[in-house]
Protein backbone atom coordinates (compact mmCIF):
# COMPACT_ATOMS: atom_id res chain seq x y z
CA UNK A 1 0.00 0.00 0.00
CA UNK A 2 2.40 2.52 0.86
CA UNK A 3 4.14 1.91 -2.62
CA UNK A 4 1.45 2.45 -4.10
CA UNK A 5 0.67 5.51 -2.12
CA UNK A 6 4.60 6.82 -3.03
CA UNK A 7 4.06 5.54 -6.97
CA UNK A 8 0.63 8.44 -6.92
CA UNK A 9 2.39 10.88 -5.04
CA UNK A 10 5.07 10.53 -7.68
CA UNK A 11 2.54 10.96 -10.38
CA UNK A 12 0.63 13.89 -8.89
CA UNK A 13 4.62 15.39 -8.94
CA UNK A 14 5.19 14.68 -11.93
CA UNK A 15 1.89 15.88 -13.18
CA UNK A 16 2.11 19.30 -11.48
CA UNK A 17 5.94 19.87 -12.45
CA UNK A 18 4.86 18.94 -15.81
CA UNK A 19 1.74 21.66 -16.13
CA UNK A 20 4.06 24.39 -14.84
CA UNK A 21 6.70 23.56 -17.66
CA UNK A 22 4.19 23.26 -20.33
CA UNK A 23 1.93 26.27 -19.29
CA UNK A 24 5.48 28.65 -19.28
CA UNK A 25 6.37 27.09 -22.37
CA UNK A 26 3.29 27.26 -23.98
CA UNK A 27 3.15 30.73 -23.31
CA UNK A 28 6.68 31.29 -25.13
CA UNK A 29 5.63 28.72 -28.38
CA UNK A 30 2.81 31.09 -28.93
CA UNK A 31 5.31 33.86 -29.15
CA UNK A 32 7.63 31.78 -31.12
CA UNK A 33 4.37 30.98 -33.62
CA UNK A 34 3.17 34.45 -34.32
CA UNK A 35 6.69 36.04 -34.90
CA UNK A 36 7.25 33.33 -37.57
CA UNK A 37 4.24 34.04 -38.64
CA UNK A 38 4.61 37.88 -39.08
CA UNK A 39 7.78 36.24 -41.42
CA UNK A 40 6.24 33.98 -43.53
CA UNK A 41 3.57 36.39 -44.41
CA UNK A 42 6.31 39.01 -44.99
CA UNK A 43 8.44 36.42 -47.67
CA UNK A 44 7.44 36.31 -51.15
CA UNK A 45 6.41 32.83 -52.40
CA UNK A 46 9.40 32.07 -53.96
CA UNK A 47 11.85 33.21 -51.34
CA UNK A 48 14.20 30.35 -50.33
CA UNK A 49 13.88 31.79 -46.04
CA UNK A 50 9.95 30.78 -46.49
CA UNK A 51 11.05 27.09 -46.59
CA UNK A 52 13.09 27.25 -43.43
CA UNK A 53 10.24 29.45 -41.94
CA UNK A 54 7.49 26.31 -42.77
CA UNK A 55 9.88 23.52 -41.17
CA UNK A 56 9.79 26.25 -37.55
CA UNK A 57 6.39 26.59 -38.04
CA UNK A 58 5.59 22.32 -38.52
CA UNK A 59 7.88 21.87 -35.51
CA UNK A 60 6.26 24.80 -33.53
CA UNK A 61 2.76 23.01 -33.95
CA UNK A 62 4.14 20.03 -33.05
CA UNK A 63 5.69 21.16 -29.67
CA UNK A 64 2.21 22.68 -28.54
CA UNK A 65 0.02 19.13 -29.55
CA UNK A 66 2.69 18.18 -27.15
CA UNK A 67 2.25 20.94 -24.41
CA UNK A 68 -1.47 20.43 -24.86
CA UNK A 69 -1.27 16.71 -23.94
CA UNK A 70 0.83 17.63 -20.91
CA UNK A 71 -1.36 20.28 -19.57
CA UNK A 72 -4.33 17.58 -20.08
CA UNK A 73 -2.20 15.02 -18.18
CA UNK A 74 -1.68 17.33 -15.48
CA UNK A 75 -5.22 19.05 -14.98
CA UNK A 76 -7.01 17.52 -12.52
CA UNK A 77 -10.08 16.80 -14.85
CA UNK A 78 -14.14 17.80 -14.02
CA UNK A 79 -15.50 14.85 -15.37
CA UNK A 80 -18.40 15.43 -17.39
CA UNK A 81 -20.35 12.10 -15.87
CA UNK A 82 -23.31 10.87 -17.50
CA UNK A 83 -25.27 7.47 -18.23
CA UNK A 84 -23.42 6.07 -21.61
CA UNK A 85 -24.16 3.03 -23.80
CA UNK A 86 -21.28 1.79 -24.13
CA UNK A 87 -22.11 -0.29 -27.41
CA UNK A 88 -22.93 2.93 -28.68
CA UNK A 89 -19.93 5.17 -27.67
CA UNK A 90 -17.69 2.47 -29.17
CA UNK A 91 -19.33 2.21 -32.58
CA UNK A 92 -18.87 5.83 -32.98
CA UNK A 93 -15.43 6.00 -31.95
CA UNK A 94 -15.08 2.91 -34.95
CA UNK A 95 -16.43 5.28 -37.61
CA UNK A 96 -14.44 8.17 -36.85
CA UNK A 97 -11.36 5.80 -36.36
CA UNK A 98 -11.61 3.98 -39.92
CA UNK A 99 -9.64 7.20 -42.41
CA UNK A 100 -7.14 6.97 -39.18
CA UNK A 101 -5.78 3.38 -39.26
CA UNK A 102 -5.94 2.90 -43.32
CA UNK A 103 -7.22 0.85 -45.54
CA UNK A 104 -4.47 -1.98 -45.12
CA UNK A 105 -5.56 -2.67 -41.57
CA UNK A 106 -8.69 -4.48 -41.54
CA UNK A 107 -10.98 -3.46 -38.96
CA UNK A 108 -13.88 -6.10 -37.58
CA UNK A 109 -16.00 -5.40 -34.55
CA UNK A 110 -18.99 -6.86 -32.91
CA UNK A 111 -20.58 -4.87 -29.80
CA UNK A 112 -21.98 -7.64 -27.83
CA UNK A 113 -22.43 -6.14 -23.87
CA UNK A 114 -26.00 -6.41 -23.30
CA UNK A 115 -25.77 -4.57 -20.26
CA UNK A 116 -24.07 -1.13 -21.81
CA UNK A 117 -25.00 0.97 -19.41
CA UNK A 118 -22.03 2.62 -17.38
CA UNK A 119 -21.42 6.14 -15.62
CA UNK A 120 -18.59 7.91 -17.93
CA UNK A 121 -17.67 10.84 -19.52
CA UNK A 122 -18.26 10.35 -23.37
CA UNK A 123 -15.81 13.08 -24.43
CA UNK A 124 -12.51 10.93 -21.89
CA UNK A 125 -13.34 7.76 -22.98
CA UNK A 126 -13.72 7.73 -26.66
CA UNK A 127 -10.16 10.11 -26.11
CA UNK A 128 -8.81 6.81 -24.39
CA UNK A 129 -10.80 4.40 -26.69
CA UNK A 130 -8.46 6.81 -29.93
CA UNK A 131 -5.32 6.43 -28.24
CA UNK A 132 -5.53 2.79 -27.77
CA UNK A 133 -6.53 2.16 -31.46
CA UNK A 134 -3.63 4.45 -32.81
CA UNK A 135 -1.22 2.52 -30.61
CA UNK A 136 -2.82 -0.35 -32.47
CA UNK A 137 -1.98 1.21 -35.57
CA UNK A 138 1.25 1.72 -35.10
CA UNK A 139 2.09 -1.30 -33.34
CA UNK A 140 0.80 -2.82 -36.99
CA UNK A 141 2.87 -1.05 -38.91
CA UNK A 142 0.51 -0.47 -41.43
CA UNK A 143 -0.99 -3.62 -42.06
CA UNK A 144 -3.01 -6.34 -40.08
CA UNK A 145 -6.58 -6.78 -37.87
CA UNK A 146 -8.38 -4.49 -35.33
CA UNK A 147 -11.06 -6.12 -33.43
CA UNK A 148 -13.37 -4.04 -31.30
CA UNK A 149 -15.60 -5.78 -28.84
CA UNK A 150 -17.72 -5.17 -26.04
CA UNK A 151 -18.97 -7.81 -23.28
CA UNK A 152 -20.04 -8.47 -19.69
CA UNK A 153 -17.49 -9.65 -16.97
CA UNK A 154 -18.18 -10.39 -13.59
CA UNK A 155 -15.22 -9.16 -11.50
CA UNK A 156 -14.40 -11.32 -8.32
CA UNK A 157 -12.39 -10.52 -4.95
CA UNK A 158 -9.68 -11.94 -6.53
CA UNK A 159 -9.28 -9.84 -9.72
CA UNK A 160 -10.08 -6.95 -7.42
CA UNK A 161 -7.10 -7.44 -5.07
CA UNK A 162 -5.03 -5.84 -8.27
CA UNK A 163 -6.59 -2.45 -7.62
CA UNK A 164 -7.64 -1.21 -3.69
CA UNK A 165 -10.64 0.85 -5.23
CA UNK A 166 -11.72 -1.73 -7.79
CA UNK A 167 -14.78 -3.50 -6.37
CA UNK A 168 -16.26 -6.72 -7.70
CA UNK A 169 -19.22 -6.48 -9.69
CA UNK A 170 -20.62 -6.40 -13.21
CA UNK A 171 -18.55 -4.58 -15.74
CA UNK A 172 -18.72 -3.78 -18.86
CA UNK A 173 -15.39 -4.79 -20.92
CA UNK A 174 -14.12 -3.06 -24.26
CA UNK A 175 -11.47 -5.20 -25.65
CA UNK A 176 -8.80 -3.32 -28.12
CA UNK A 177 -7.05 -6.62 -29.75
CA UNK A 178 -4.20 -5.83 -32.84
CA UNK A 179 -2.44 -8.44 -34.71
CA UNK A 180 0.91 -5.78 -34.28
CA UNK A 181 4.68 -6.57 -33.00
CA UNK A 182 3.23 -6.92 -29.34
CA UNK A 183 5.04 -5.96 -26.24
CA UNK A 184 7.92 -7.95 -23.90
CA UNK A 185 6.95 -8.27 -20.43
CA UNK A 186 8.99 -5.74 -19.29
CA UNK A 187 7.28 -3.56 -21.80
CA UNK A 188 3.67 -4.53 -20.24
CA UNK A 189 5.34 -3.55 -17.05
CA UNK A 190 5.74 -0.21 -18.10
CA UNK A 191 3.28 1.39 -20.36
CA UNK A 192 1.13 2.88 -17.75
CA UNK A 193 4.43 5.09 -16.90
CA UNK A 194 4.37 8.34 -18.03
CA UNK A 195 6.85 9.63 -19.96
CA UNK A 196 7.35 5.52 -20.65
CA UNK A 197 7.62 5.15 -24.85
CA UNK A 198 9.16 3.00 -27.50
CA UNK A 199 8.65 5.22 -29.97
CA UNK A 200 11.24 7.29 -32.08
CA UNK A 201 11.69 10.49 -30.71
CA UNK A 202 9.42 12.60 -31.83
CA UNK A 203 6.73 10.32 -32.35
CA UNK A 204 5.47 9.38 -29.45
CA UNK A 205 4.94 11.20 -25.61
CA UNK A 206 4.28 8.20 -23.57
CA UNK A 207 1.71 9.71 -21.99
CA UNK A 208 -1.42 7.80 -23.67
CA UNK A 209 -1.77 4.71 -21.57
CA UNK A 210 -0.68 7.21 -18.63
CA UNK A 211 -3.75 9.66 -19.00
CA UNK A 212 -6.01 6.28 -20.03
CA UNK A 213 -4.76 4.63 -16.75
CA UNK A 214 -5.73 7.56 -14.58
CA UNK A 215 -8.82 8.75 -16.11
CA UNK A 216 -10.35 4.65 -16.02
CA UNK A 217 -9.74 5.11 -12.45
CA UNK A 218 -11.04 8.00 -11.91
CA UNK A 219 -14.66 5.88 -13.62
CA UNK A 220 -13.83 2.85 -10.49
CA UNK A 221 -12.50 1.03 -13.57
CA UNK A 222 -9.54 -0.79 -14.55
CA UNK A 223 -7.43 -1.17 -17.92
CA UNK A 224 -5.40 -4.32 -18.39
CA UNK A 225 -3.00 -5.82 -21.16
CA UNK A 226 -2.38 -8.74 -22.73
CA UNK A 227 0.10 -9.03 -25.17
CA UNK A 228 2.84 -11.51 -26.93
CA UNK A 229 5.70 -10.41 -28.78
CA UNK A 230 5.18 -11.47 -32.20
CA UNK A 231 1.68 -12.06 -32.40
CA UNK A 232 -0.49 -8.71 -30.81
CA UNK A 233 -1.76 -7.28 -27.90
CA UNK A 234 -5.55 -6.66 -26.40
CA UNK A 235 -6.14 -4.19 -24.06
CA UNK A 236 -9.13 -4.59 -21.77
CA UNK A 237 -10.82 -1.72 -20.59
CA UNK A 238 -13.44 -2.38 -17.35
CA UNK A 239 -16.16 -0.49 -16.69
CA UNK A 240 -18.64 -0.41 -13.92
CA UNK A 241 -22.55 -1.09 -14.68
CA UNK A 242 -24.09 1.41 -14.03
CA UNK A 243 -26.53 0.39 -11.13
CA UNK A 244 -30.14 -0.08 -12.17
CA UNK A 245 -28.87 -1.86 -15.71
CA UNK A 246 -27.07 -4.29 -13.11
CA UNK A 247 -30.09 -4.94 -11.20
CA UNK A 248 -32.54 -5.53 -13.63
CA UNK A 249 -34.01 -8.47 -13.53
CA UNK A 250 -32.90 -11.06 -16.69
CA UNK A 251 -35.63 -10.45 -19.37
CA UNK A 252 -36.55 -14.71 -19.50
CA UNK A 253 -37.57 -14.31 -16.22
CA UNK A 254 -40.15 -12.80 -17.60
CA UNK A 255 -42.41 -10.08 -14.97
CA UNK A 256 -43.95 -12.48 -12.97
CA UNK A 257 -40.26 -12.98 -11.41
CA UNK A 258 -40.47 -9.65 -9.31
CA UNK A 259 -43.87 -11.04 -7.42
CA UNK A 260 -42.72 -13.15 -4.79
CA UNK A 261 -46.09 -13.45 -2.93
P1 LIG B 1 3.14 6.69 -26.97
O1 LIG B 1 2.10 6.08 -27.86
O2 LIG B 1 3.24 8.17 -27.10
O3 LIG B 1 4.47 6.00 -27.02
P2 LIG B 1 1.57 5.53 -24.87
O4 LIG B 1 1.53 5.81 -23.41
O5 LIG B 1 0.28 5.60 -25.60
O6 LIG B 1 2.62 6.51 -25.46
O7 LIG B 1 2.19 4.09 -25.08
C1 LIG B 1 3.39 3.73 -24.41
C2 LIG B 1 4.09 2.57 -25.08
O8 LIG B 1 3.31 1.39 -24.94
C3 LIG B 1 4.29 2.71 -26.58
O9 LIG B 1 5.43 3.47 -26.89
C4 LIG B 1 4.45 1.25 -27.00
O10 LIG B 1 5.76 0.79 -26.74
C5 LIG B 1 3.55 0.52 -26.03
N1 LIG B 1 2.26 0.16 -26.63
C6 LIG B 1 1.06 0.75 -26.41
N2 LIG B 1 0.08 0.15 -27.10
C7 LIG B 1 0.68 -0.86 -27.81
C8 LIG B 1 0.19 -1.87 -28.72
N3 LIG B 1 -1.10 -1.96 -29.07
N4 LIG B 1 1.10 -2.74 -29.24
C9 LIG B 1 2.40 -2.68 -28.90
N5 LIG B 1 2.92 -1.75 -28.04
C10 LIG B 1 2.07 -0.86 -27.50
Amino acid sequence: KEKQLRESQKLEAIGSLAGGVAHEFNNLLQIIQSFNQFALDACKPLDPMRKDLESVAIAAKRASSLTRKLLGFSRQKNLQFGDLDVNQVVGEIIGLAEPLVGSRITMAHCLGAEKPTVHADATELQQVLLNCIINARDAMDGAGQLFISTDNAYLDDNYCRVDQNLSPGLFVCIYITDTGAGMSPEVQRRIFEPFYTTKQIGAGTGLGMAMAYGLIKQHKGHIDVDSEVGKGTTFKIYLPVQQADAFEQPESDGPQSNDRS
